[in-house]
């Protein structure tokens, strides 16, 4: 098996039936691009820069972050490489910011929420960004989107931030695809709208499947509640694949659940075009797809949806695909 999978470092990723996804990679800093060009990742699907921001006193400066985005950007050499804008409160903190305690962190300010609201640390992040942008396949993302008045805020932000620096004469890529983070169910549900003002989404299947299913994902208590397979959450990411592909748009995943042997035939089929997964899960995420039809597989996961449990929806997959 392992024999399997060396071989297919630097080849693309082929269905049996010969359509084309593509597999990224998860990273947390540019010291984690090693893991991700040996296992033959075919872009960075998420950079979370949260980890920037952390483990410090202070706020990241724009040239520091400048740095490390185009490192990124330079290593992927020309390679897809989607940045995630700062995703902080919820499970992670900066103390720095002096932020008061919150009842649900998971449901209070965090991510994007905090980004529109402190405008000038915002900023700084955004800049880096674009100036990066002029050194690779860069693209944007922001995360914790509810609603469109923040995906419009926050693109007005980027481009007030791209006259600046052409003003200052400042090389910024000519174009930039500029996507949101699928994990909250409202967006999910009104993706047609979102799907207008956005080149692609990424379904962020942790936040999604705990904020779907009310769970909290830290909480022991609640995991089995948890699921990734339940139908209610395989129907919002196939409303969401269907509302990008109507407006001519892709959809990736970077939600564990990307790379998750189970899932992959029903993401498939549901015509998910990015999978984004730790480094490690891609060579065998590439092996298990060359096996598998995106077109036979179409009905196989529409199927899928009118299960009833997320225990029949495993049954189901593990038994024609011969799983575990
Ligand atoms: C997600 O929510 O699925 C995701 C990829 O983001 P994070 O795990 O950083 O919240
Ligand atoms: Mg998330």
């Amino acid at each position: 098996q392992k024999e399997e999978w060396a071989k297919l470092v630097n080849e693309k990723t082929l269905t049996k039936d010969g359509a084309h996804v593509e597999l990224a990679a998860n990273i947390g800093t540019p010291k984690d691009l090693d893991g991700v060009i040996a296992n033959g990742a075919e872009g960075i699907g998420l950079y979370r820069t949260e980890f920037l921001y952390m483990g410090r006193n202070e706020l990241p400066s724009e040239e520091e972050q400048f740095e490390a985005y185009k490192e990124v950007v330079e290593r992927m050499e020309n390679k897809p490489v989607v940045i995630r804008t700062l995703d902080i409160g919820g499970d992670k903190e900066l103390p720095y910011l002096d932020l008061p305690e919150e009842l649900n962190p998971f449901l209070g300010f965090r991510a994007i929420r905090l980004c529109l609201e402190q405008q000038d640390l915002f900023r700084v992040q955004l800049r880096a960004l674009l100036r990066a942008s002029a050194y690779g396949n860069l693209k944007i993302m922001f995360p914790m989107i509810a609603t469109l008045e923040e995906l419009r805020s926050a693109k007005q932000l980027l481009s007030e931030e791209k006259d600046k620096l052409l003003a200052e004469g400042v090389k910024v890529a000519e174009e930039m695809e500029v996507g949101i983070m699928v994990e909250i169910p409202s967006t999910a549900v009104a993706a047609p709208q979102f799907a207008k003002e956005v080149d692609f989404f990424s379904i962020g299947t942790n936040d999604l499947i705990q904020y779907t299913m009310a769970a909290d994902r830290m909480n022991e208590r609640v995991s089995y509640l948890y699921q990734p397979y339940h139908p209610a959450v395989l129907r919002l990411i196939d409303m969401v694949i269907k509302a990008a592909h109507a407006e001519g748009k892709w959809t990736g995943m970077c939600g564990e659940m990307a790379g998750d042997e189970i899932a992959i035939p029903l993401l498939l089929g549901l015509g998910l075009d990015e999978f984004s997964m730790s480094a490690t899960s891609i060579l065998p995420a590439r092996s298990q797809l060359t096996h598998l039809s995106r077109e036979e597989l179409a009905d196989f996961a529409q199927q899928a949806l009118m299960e009833d449990t997320s225990e029949a929806v495993e049954q189901l997959v593990t038994k024609h695909y011969s799983i575990g």
